[in-house]
């Protein structure tokens, strides 16, 4: 019998935000370990497409033994689910007579809502998660100036007459110069505030981290989903999937070429923006915290999520 679990839905919000000068730019260090490609990332019919195969390799890794991962097109994602729009990704689960898991699961389903932002992040050589910002500052300054004076010289006695003389003098005056400094490309969400961005980069950004977070997510329940084990009851399978998943989005996106301090913005990102929309749903838990039952982070670990 395959179990479908609860389906991961997308919770998003949008923050209303107008800024000045700011824009996307490609930050430094980051990498594209897929190439830039105008075919979608469910393209091929076997499911090997790069998007798929370093997906799967990221799964695996995470999960502790070889695992696929499948982007599904729109139409085969729509034969799959009920709720083709609202679910982002499931673990089909092979459970057995009394009602244990009949084999560890192996795959993992990922809708176009998913795949389509992931690949878009993971060719990317600059991330569009990332924004530079403009400012202003002002500084005084010294410059040194050559000027002509003219001087009059006082005559040597009482019948000279005075008689003015040029000279060529060294000032040093104080100037006011403005600067306009342009940051380096770095994380966009800083301290649980948006640096920079109007609305539409926060709505692409926001889909960014839900397809993050859904990989992670599925890949927590490869983890709980193993041979001759009973499936877990909802609340407990999807809050773990949640939370934990959120403590391993950093590491997702950093194989997908992001530099730490922008994957650990993103999983900031959606522990602060993303998570609470959760509260009253199988997903949401109080123990979700640092120092929680659920957190778990590898031992010296600074960040949270
Ligand atoms: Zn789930």
């Amino acid at each position: 019998m395959a179990v479908r679990r609860q389906p991961l839905a997308a919770v998003l919000t949008v923050a209303f935000l107008a800024f000045g000068a700011w824009w996307c730019a490609p930050g430094f260090a980051d990498s594209a370990p897929i190439q830039r490609s105008s075919a979608p990332p469910w393209s091929d019919p076997a499911h090997h497409g790069p998007l798929e195969l370093l997906l799967g390799r990221v799964a695996g890794a995470l999960a502790g033994r070889p695992v696929s991962v499948r982007c599904e097109d729109p139409a085969g994602w729509r034969g799959l689910t009920d709720d083709a729009d609202g679910e982002l990704g499931f673990v089909p689960v092979d459970v057995g007579p009394g009602g244990s898991i009949a084999s560890d699961a192996s795959v993992v389903e990922l809708s176009p809502a998913v795949c389509g932002p992931l690949q878009t992040f993971a060719s990317a050589s600059g991330k569009p998660t990332k924004c530079s910002v403009r400012s202003e500052t002002t500084k005084t300054v010294w410059v040194t100036r050559r000027v002509t004076v003219h001087e009059v010289v006082a005559g040597a006695s009482s019948s000279s007459r005075d008689h003015v003389v040029v000279r060529q003098r060294t000032l040093r005056v104080k100037r006011t110069v403005k600067r306009t400094v342009t940051s380096s490309p770095g994380p966009c969400f800083v301290g649980g505030e948006p640096r920079a961005g109007d609305n539409a980069f926060w709505s692409a950004y926001a889909d960014t981290a839900t397809a993050l977070l859904a990989v992670a997510h599925e890949t927590i329940h490869l983890t709980q989903d193993r041979s001759g084990t009973l499936l877990l009851p909802p609340s407990q399978a999807e809050s773990e999937a949640q939370c934990v998943g959120m403590q391993r989005m950093a590491y997702v996106a950093e194989q997908l070429g992001d530099t730490d301090d922008d994957a650990e913005a993103i999983a900031q990102y959606a522990y602060d923006d993303i998570y609470p929309n959760s509260k009253g749903t199988v997903y949401w838990s109080a123990a979700c915290v640092p120092g929680g039952a659920l957190d778990r982070r590898q031992p010296g670990a600074r960040a949270w999520p």
